[in-house]
């Protein structure tokens, strides 16, 4: 069987790491705070002291942390990954990030003689620790058979959607679309409230009608009970938005609604929310009441 490093054990990365151990994939670990790493700790799965560490002797390497920096600093920082990255070792970048910067890390890893793949997922917490993720792939056919069998412990599908960077892409165009929806959402939840419409009923209407996404399906209570615990976090789909707005901007379109929802993020970011779920956006709202009574959960 492949011999595994993954890096990065957050909200996603923990429960992807803990699917490939119970598949009985060779594997170490690695986290950048020790406090998640020796929460994740399990036998026969040791713990790397860097990503370096964690990447000597592995025939694939995976990373699934925060946003570019993260990345960066796993990969190419010092103690990065890529300095112990055998030649012929494929290397999984899972994490959502900039095209731009995956192009960048393509290339070094062409230079080191890896294969590589950017394989962004959609599905949250729950979906990651049941291996129901939807892994959205971007590299050569052959790199993409040779995860195939990694993928499926982890996965209801992975999806090949072109040559390197599409599988980011296509990331970004999907949470551009769900960061819109939940910034929708909040403002029609304070209209409901403000306009006196019953919160209950109303919620009802717009999850089993034409509005009723996944997403606003699965947001709109956690919404009305201001439960704000962390399946997403939010500062991490200001990111998102952030990085959708970028690759738009490289193709002249200005994403205005990605733009708007971005501010209104930010501004839940600026009154510190930033570490709570996405579903406090709705503390963005100027003069919301829903669930002022009841307080909420913070992360
Ligand atoms: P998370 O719980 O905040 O975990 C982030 C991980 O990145 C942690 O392991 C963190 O290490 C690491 N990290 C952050 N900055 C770092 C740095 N400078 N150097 C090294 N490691 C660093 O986030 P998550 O929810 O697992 O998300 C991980 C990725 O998946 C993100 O790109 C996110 O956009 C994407 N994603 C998330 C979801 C979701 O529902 N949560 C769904 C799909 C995709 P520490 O423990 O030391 O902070």
């Amino acid at each position: 069987m492949m011999r595994v490093a993954f890096l990065g054990l957050g909200t996603m990365g923990g429960g992807m790491a803990m699917r490939l151990a119970a598949a009985g994939f060779p594997l170490r670990v690695w986290n950048r705070s020790p406090g998640r790493a020796e929460a994740f700790q399990r036998p026969g799965v040791p713990l790397a002291s860097s990503p370096r560490d964690a990447a000597a002797g592995a025939d694939v390497v995976i990373s699934m942390v925060a946003d570019d920096d993260a990345s960066r600093a796993v990969w190419t920082g010092a103690d990065g990954a890529l300095a112990a990255a055998a030649g012929g070792a494929l290397l999984i970048e899972c994490s959502t990030l900039s095209p731009v910067w995956i192009t960048a890390l393509a290339a070094a890893a062409a230079e080191r003689g890896c294969a590589f793949l950017d394989a962004p997922v959609t599905g949250s917490k729950p979906q990651a620790e049941a291996g129901e993720l939807l892994f959205l792939v971007g590299g050569d056919a052959v790199a993409f058979e040779r995860a195939k069998p990694l993928l499926q412990p982890m996965s209801r599908e992975a999806m090949h959607l072109g040559p390197v960077g599409s599988g980011a892409r296509m990331k970004l165009v999907n949470n551009f679309v769900c960061g819109v929806q939940a910034a929708t959402l909040a403002e029609a939840l304070a209209l409901v409230e403000a306009s006196g419409l019953e919160v209950g009923k109303a919620v009802t209407v717009l999850a089993n009608g034409a509005p009723g996404s996944p997403l606003v399906k699965a947001l709109s209570g956690r919404m009305t009970a201001r439960d704000y615990r962390v399946l997403f976090m939010l500062s991490l789909m200001r990111k998102d938005l952030s990085y959708a707005i970028d690759e738009a901007a490289r193709h002249d379109l200005p994403l205005e609604t990605a733009k708007t929802a971005r501010a209104m993020f930010q501004e839940a970011i600026d009154a510190g929310w930033g570490s709570s779920d996405m579903s406090a956006v709705l503390e963005s709202v100027k003069g919301h009441r829903i669930g002022a009574k009841t307080g909420g959960h913070r992360a």
